[in-house]
Order: structure tokens, then sequence, then C-alpha cells
């Protein structure tokens, strides 16, 4: 009995182990979602990557404030629309988008459409919105004028909905159930920013860096993580300088004005990205103090990056996080 159990275990290690040595490594990157992303996993067959690009793709069409045809963008220009007219993924995002915005008591606030076009962070020759502009547009913003019932969804007072903040988190949740739901186990979903670590990379966690704020090229150090994302928002992601001041593309909810704090970014680790990626736009909104005070009462995992150079983790964090930058000062939690 014993050796016929065993000899069950045995054959079931071999045909794991056979498969997996079956397995190719198959990347790509691609540019989409204002950003460039990067998938990289183990399968038998390439057909997959054609499939997650689309399935990105797909999620842009349907999210983009930009895009005239998006459903965000209609919802935006008619100000309501009823469930069953909506996908699936926008009902699932502005639901995540709006529970995000009230926990974080508007930190993170999804209807900062308004603020946001006034900036272009991209343009040739970047402007300051007007004082009076800003101040116009403040009162066609707060998460409080979505409205959600079972069939509706509203935008009152004018707001418009920008889930820029959230989306590619979301996007890489998304393309990470596509690939488990293909029998993919290890893999790598990088959008700008957001991460999502699948499995485990050559059988160990995958390392995962943090960009140095203040030279991309570098990193400050790095996280082990497997199933899990880690997301980041920083100053030095979307930004111009305008007379020796940079202006980036965070802003506080209540000017419509980048967040001007000591923060420089801050990395929110968790195994849902979109909510990771939201979280990780708010704590930065909070500032260091409040930020991590939030992080801890919320049982959040993050890291917070200062521009003094200092790091601070909370939660797990405190246990995959590895300092390599010279440059910068970390004392691990106890
Ligand atoms: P992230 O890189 O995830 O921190 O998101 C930044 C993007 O979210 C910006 O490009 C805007 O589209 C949007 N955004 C800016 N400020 C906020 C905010 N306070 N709350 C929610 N979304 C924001
Ligand atoms: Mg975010």
């Amino acid at each position: 009995m014993l050796l016929v159990l065993l000899l069950v275990v045995l054959a079931i290690v071999l045909t794991a182990f056979f498969q997996k040595s079956r397995l190719k490594q198959y990347d790509e990157t691609f540019f989409a979602m204002d950003t460039i992303i990067s998938i990289r996993f183990s399968a038998s067959d390439r057909a997959p990557m054609e499939e997650c690009r689309s399935l990105v793709e797909e999620l842009e069409n349907l999210f983009s404030r930009t895009d005239h045809d998006s459903e965000i963008s209609r919802l935006n220009r008619e100000g309501t629309a009823r469930i069953t007219e909506l996908s699936e993924d926008t009902v699932k995002l502005i639901r995540q988008s709006f529970d995000i915005s009230r926990n974080t008591g508007g930190a993170f606030d999804c209807t900062l459409g308004q603020f946001t076009q006034l900036w272009d962070f991209t343009a040739q020759t970047p402007q300051i919105p007007a004082p009076q502009s800003l101040t116009e547009a403040k009162k066609h913003t707060g998460y409080e004028n979505l409205q959600i019932n079972e069939n509706q969804m509203t935008l009152l007072s004018g707001v418009q909905l920008d889930l820029g903040g959230i989306a590619k988190g979301y996007a890489a949740d998304k393309v990470k159930q596509l690939l488990c739901d293909q029998g993919i186990q290890d893999g790598l979903i990088s959008l700008g920013g957001n991460v999502y670590a699948m499995g485990t990379n050559a059988s160990k966690p995958w390392k995962i860096g943090i960009s140095d704020p203040e030279n991309t090229q570098d990193t400050i150090g790095y996280v082990l993580l497997s199933e899990c994302s880690a997301v980041t928002s920083g100053d030095y992601q979307r930004y111009f300088e305008l007379d020796g001041k940079k202006y980036h593309h965070i802003l506080d909810p209540d000017t419509g004005i980048p967040v001007e704090n000591e923060l420089s970014s801050v990395t929110v680790l968790d195994g849902n990205s979109a909510k990771a990626d939201g979280y990780s736009t708010a704590l930065f909104v909070m500032g260091l103090e409040k930020g991590m005070q939030f992080a801890e009462d919320h049982e959040l995992s993050a890291v917070f990056v200062t521009k003094d150079n200092r790091i601070y983790t909370v939660g797990k964090t405190a246990q995959t996080f590895t300092l390599t930058s010279d440059r910068y000062e970390y004392q691990p939690q106890n």
C-alpha cells in the first residue's frame, strides 16, 4: 500500500517536473494606457501574449478619459448611464474607485477630471492653469457627487471621472487572471509603475526594484514578491519643470495643484493591483506622517521615499524590502 502511494507521488512529481521543463519564456513590450507595458510568462506557447495585449487595449478603450469614444468619456459627457449599458469592467472599476475615494476621505478621488483636464504634463510648452480655472473646476469635483445604485451611475454637479490613478492596476489584475485561467503560473506583468509578480522566477520570489526618484535608471532597493503586486506613485513619473519648479501629475484634490509634501514616491504591495494602485496615489497625497498612520490603521504594506532620501516601511514590506542604494537611509521597523 505504502509502495503504491509512493509511486503515485513520484509520478505526480515527475509529471509536474516534465511539464515545467517543457515551458518556454515569452516576453513582449508595447505601448498602451499611456505607458510602457511589458509582459513575461512561462508557457507552452505564445498565444496568450496576443490575448493579453488585446485585453489591455480593450480596457484602454473603455477607461480612457481622452478617447472620445470610451465608456468613461460617454459617461462624463452624458452624466448618467444605466448599469446595464456599461461593461462589467467599467462598473467594477468605478465601484472600486468610489470605495477607495470614500475610504481615503477623498485623498484618492476618482472625480478629478475637471482638474486633470487643465493640465498637460507632456505638452511641448506646458502651462500652469489660471487660478480662476482651478477655482471653477473645484466646484465640479468630489467623489460624493458620484452616485451609484443598483441600476444607475450618475455624476452630479458636472463632475468628470478620471480613473488614471487606478486603471493600470485594474488592467494588471485582469491580465494576471487571464494568464491564470490559461494555467500559467509564473510571470511578470508591468504597466509603468504597476507590477504584478505571478508565481516565481526560477523557483524564487521575483525581485522587484523600486525606482530611485532622483535617478529613475537606478533603484533604491527591492522587494521580494510572489502572487503580489507592487505599485508606485511618484513625482517623477509624469511632470514638467517651469521656472525651476516641478509640476507632477498627482493632484491635491482640494486645490487641483500638484501635491507638495516631503514625499517623492510611495509603493504599495497588495495581492490586488487596483487596490495597491488606488492606495499608492492616496498615500502620496496624504504625505509621510498621515500616510504612514493610514497605512498602519488599514493594514496596508507600503514603502515611503522622501525627498531628503529617507525610506520608511509599513506592514509586511519591512520583511521583504532590501536597501541597495548608499544614497538613501533606511531604519527597518522592529
Ligand atoms: P498614479 O500614478 O496611480 O498615482 O495616478 C496618477 C494619475 O491619477 C494622474 O495622472 C491623474 O490621472 C489621476 N490623479 C491625479 N491626482 C489624483 C488624486 N488625488 N486621486 C485620484 N486620481 C488622481
Ligand atoms: Mg495609483
